[in-house]
């Protein structure tokens, strides 16, 4: 008999806000260690914390982003362990009353939508990090109060099949993560551990009820966390059909060997001796506030999608492509818009400048940024050079392989496309003498491909296009080429000699 898995996700969100949230040290990433600290994150006895406004204005964004319903009055909890990390002894977060609460968000994974529920969004403070060396532990407070959403998923992740169980909860992340950076509220960048994600995990009889789950933390990419999954549930289903019992535990992952380790038998609540926050007013967050929030989201990434493909009828895999990012997006929205202006002037219609800059973007660009390994918020490229290479490769002034090439150039070495375009010779070869004498001199050289086409052999045709292009340079104009080509294939004087 079948088994399937049970996931819930909690996704961690550090904030891209200024300051910290409840003191004004910097949330920047690295610095030298314990130098964003102050008497309040370091956690000195007797100073006192100030809400960051900024803090409850982002998860009122992700949350209405994430169809949550808004705690209009809520409040801090304290959640007290004890951890070298966290100077206080205690995390200041949310138990009782989460920001925001009974959202959704859907995913589509192959071809199969599927809702997953929200249960929460709070805010909570982050605690620092210990540097483990050969002489012993190191503290660095600086991430101490760094403003954290966490997201916490219902276990609405359900299936039979391993793989499509990653496939979802990748996509899940994905969504999270597109949503995030398109709402301006975190860099997401899992390396450095801004979003993280922990794997609750169980596995059971179809029908029956959920099993024993494990936490899983520690992955730092969407590849390593499908990859924990699948181990995962491995482990659980050997151990369960092998008579064994499940421990409820926090398990760490390690990539480098592909499987993860017990660190701790998991808490409950209760060993947290939560309490409220005396140190922090209540808050109460206005109609208003709420109302301008909503008004004020940005459009997020599948809404683009779906504009894209209504709009300028770009197919569902290109859309997605240009929404992996927003500064993907944002270079075609610029691309199309400036292009459409140069087509407009050349009474060619604006949908063909976006579906041109759409090309570009999702093809050449994506090709260029990946090989040169650099991320897409690091892109930064002339959008008016390509705007002129659209024009150009558009208006016949130079071939789709130049056009390429050009584009390159400008990816690499920020080149000035007319110089690199007349240096290299790219100019196309327009003029119907040059591709006449050019077309003919092959048909000459090439009597025997040329009478077989005649015969019949259509094929022949590619080859002897081949070489009149080759004849042509760079610059050659396949079109003109191919038009001539076949007029003087036809001419009878040709069978002839
Ligand atoms: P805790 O209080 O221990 O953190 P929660 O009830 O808050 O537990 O749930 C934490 C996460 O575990 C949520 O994401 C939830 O969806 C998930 N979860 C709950 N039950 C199960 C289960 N049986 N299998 C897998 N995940 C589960
Ligand atoms: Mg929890
Ligand atoms: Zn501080």
């Amino acid at each position: 008999m079948k088994w399937e898995t049970v996931i819930g996700l909690e996704v961690h969100a550090e904030l891209s806000t200024k300051s910290k949230i409840f003191c004004s040290c910097t949330t920047a990433y690295g610095g030298e260690p314990n130098t964003h600290v102050c008497p309040v994150c370091a956690g000195i006895p007797g100073a006192l914390p100030v809400l960051n406004r900024e803090v409850v204005e982002y998860a009122l964004r992700l949350g209405l982003a994430l169809n949550c319903s808004i705690t209009r009055q809520c409040k801090f909890d304290r959640k007290n362990y004890f951890y070298p990390d966290l100077p206080k002894a205690y995390q200041v977060s949310q138990l009782y009353t989460p920001i925001c609460r009974d959202g959704y968000l859907e995913i589509d994974v192959n071809g199969r939508n599927r809702k997953i529920r929200i249960r929460e969004i709070h805010m909570e403070e982050d605690a620092g990090k210990l540097n483990h060396s050969s002489h012993g532990s190191l503290m660095d407070f600086n991430r101490c109060g760094v403003p954290l959403l966490e997201i916490v998923t219902h276990p609405d992740f359900i299936n039979e099949d391993a793989a499509n169980a990653a496939a979802e909860v990748t996509a899940c992340l994905e969504k999270l993560r597109e949503t995030l950076l398109y709402l301006d509220i975190c860099d997401c960048k899992m390396q450095e551990g801004s979003m993280r994600a922990d794997i609750n995990l169980s596995v059971r009889r179809p029908g029956e009820d959920p099993g024993v789950r494990t936490e899983t933390k520690n992955m730092n990419s969407f590849k390593a966390i499908g990859r924990a999954i699948e181990y995962e549930i491995g482990r659980q289903t050997e151990i369960l059909e092998d008579g064994g019992k499940i421990v409820q535990e926090t398990r760490r992952w390690d990539d480098d060997r592909g499987t993860s380790y017990g660190m701790r038998s998991k808490e409950n609540a209760q060993d947290y001796r939560y309490f409220p926050e005396p140190d922090l007013l209540p808050i109460n967050i206005s109609g208003d506030w709420i109302a301008q929030v909503k008004e004020n989201l940005p459009e997020l990434a599948f809404q683009k999608r779906e504009r894209y493909m209504r709009d300028y009828g770009i197919s569902a895999d290109e859309a997605s492509v240009l929404t992996c990012h927003k500064n993907i997006s944002g270079l075609f929205e610029t691309l199309a818009q400036k292009s459409g202006a140069v087509f407009a002037a050349n009474a060619a219609s604006s949908a063909n400048a976006a579906v041109e800059s759409a090309h570009l973007v999702s093809g050449e660009i994506m090709r260029l940024i990946k090989n040169a390994n650099i991320l897409p918020e690091d892109l930064n490229i002339s959008t008016d050079k390509l705007v002129t290479l659209i024009g150009f490769v558009t208006g016949g002034k130079i071939n789709r392989a130049s056009y390429k090439e050009t584009v390159e150039a400008v990816f690499t070495n920020n080149v000035n496309p007319e110089n690199y375009i007349a240096d290299k010779g790219l100019m196309m070869v327009s003029d119907d003498k040059a591709v006449t004498e050019a077309v003919e001199k092959i048909i000459a050289k090439n009597q025997d491909s040329a009478a077989e086409y005649r015969a019949g052999k259509e094929k022949i045709f590619g080859f002897l296009m081949g070489m009149v292009m080759k004849e042509l340079g760079k610059g050659g104009n396949p079109e003109l080429a191919k038009k001539i080509l076949s007029i003087k294939l036809k001419e009878a004087n040709y069978e002839k000699s």
